[in-house]
């Protein structure tokens, strides 16, 4: 199985009525990565997950299993386990129970199943927590039996829809560490829907950014930040300034009236339009020499964020403000102040370019 995906989504689409909730969604996992679905809300993440858990059938295309189409195999024949958002915990079952409900297809033997149930316990952070019943357990104490429950017949597929999302902050970032690092001890092939940028780049080894139904980008987290390829994916994962701007030459650009270096992009030429994008710590502040693409800015405003400073700047001849952060040592040695003309530098090769209007 080694070349082979483990799971495979090949051409998936989804109507409903004549809505089309996912269009020719093709995608592999390899056996024991971490996938995250990322986007907003309504592009169709949980109508993926539904699919794969065979909660829903496609309207058309094909799902392979470790290389066996399950199409339309039954949601019991599966070998899955999923957490749910919400917990769906029974409240009249102990925790041992709630755990051991995933176990009833298995043919265990009393003596076994609780030796399971204690093992999942320890494998979740939970040992001892056999005779409580949900109630008596915090949000994140619950999810983490939702955890042991999906993990009890040690499937091949664990599939996670926002888990963390009605959690508390400190809680939720705990436990993203937790199941990323269970994830990896198990070695799981994981699949997480998330519409939170943060969840994704921290836990995925690949992240399918999807949009209005489609696939718009599948990457690591390094490169789905570093080279987005699509302005809504520069947007949607971390912060981006877009300039509008039309090509004049081979790495050139003019973009209200000034001309910019930027990486010479093979789908576009002389005289179309384009997007220039930069994020916000890519911004320079210039003191001196000579650099290419420096403009002449104004401060309007200043937001301490800890550990950086925000910068909102008035570029020469741009309407829209872009926004520029600034380490606290760089800011000691600049001494930024409110309404300050500077001179910014928008280094070439830290400029995305994107073909099309902004
Ligand atoms: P969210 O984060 O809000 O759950 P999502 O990315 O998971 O969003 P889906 O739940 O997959 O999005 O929904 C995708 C689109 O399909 C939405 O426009 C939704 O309204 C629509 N949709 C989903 N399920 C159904 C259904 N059973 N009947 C009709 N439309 C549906």
């Amino acid at each position: 199985m080694s070349n082979q995906a483990y799971l495979e989504l090949n051409n998936i689409d989804q109507m409903f009525g004549s809505f089309q909730a996912l269009k020719d969604v093709s995608l592999n996992v390899s056996e024991g990565e971490f996938v995250c679905f990322l986007g907003p809300s309504g592009c169709g993440k949980t109508s993926l997950l539904r699919i794969i858990a065979g909660l829903d059938t496609p309207t058309s295309g094909a799902i392979l299993q470790a290389g066996k189409d399950i199409t339309h195999t039954p949601i019991n024949h599966r070998d899955f386990g999923i957490v749910f958002q919400s917990y769906a915990l029974f409240p009249n079952l102990t925790v041992a129970d709630n755990i051991a409900y995933g176990l009833v297809s298995k043919k265990l033997s009393v003596n076994d199943r609780r030796a399971r149930v204690t093992e999942l316990l320890a494998t979740v952070g939970l040992s001892g927590s056999e005779g409580r019943y949900p109630a008596q357990l915090s949000g994140g104490q619950q999810q983490r039996v939702a955890l042991a429950r999906a993990l009890a017949t040690s499937p091949g597929l664990l599939l996670l829809d926002e888990p963390l999302s009605a959690l508390d902050a400190r809680v939720r970032s705990h436990l993203r560490q937790e199941i990323k690092q269970l994830q990896e001890k198990l070695g799981v092939t994981t699949i997480m829907v998330t519409h939170d940028q943060e969840e994704a780049l921290t836990m995925a080894d690949q992240i399918v950014v999807m949009n209005q139904g489609v696939i718009e980008q599948i990457g690591s987290p390094q490169d789905i930040y570093a080279q987005p390829s699509t302005p809504f994916v520069a947007e949607f994962v971390g912060e981006m300034n877009f300039l509008s701007a039309k090509v004049s030459g081979t790495g050139q650009m003019q973009s209200a009236g000034l001309t910019l270096r930027c990486t010479p992009s093979s789908h576009l030429t002389i005289g179309d339009c384009a997007q220039l994008a930069i994020r916000p710590e890519d911004v320079r502040f210039h003191t001196e020499g000579k650099q290419d693409n420096l403009l002449n800015a104004k401060v309007l405003h200043l937001e301490f964020l800890g550990s950086r400073m925000r910068s909102l700047l008035k570029l020469e001849n741009h309407e829209r403000p872009i926004l520029a952060d600034i380490s606290m040592n760089e800011m000691s040695r600049l001494s930024l102040v409110q309404g300050q003309n500077v001179v910014c530098q928008l280094p070439h090769d830290r400029l995305h370019v994107f073909g099309g209007e902004a």
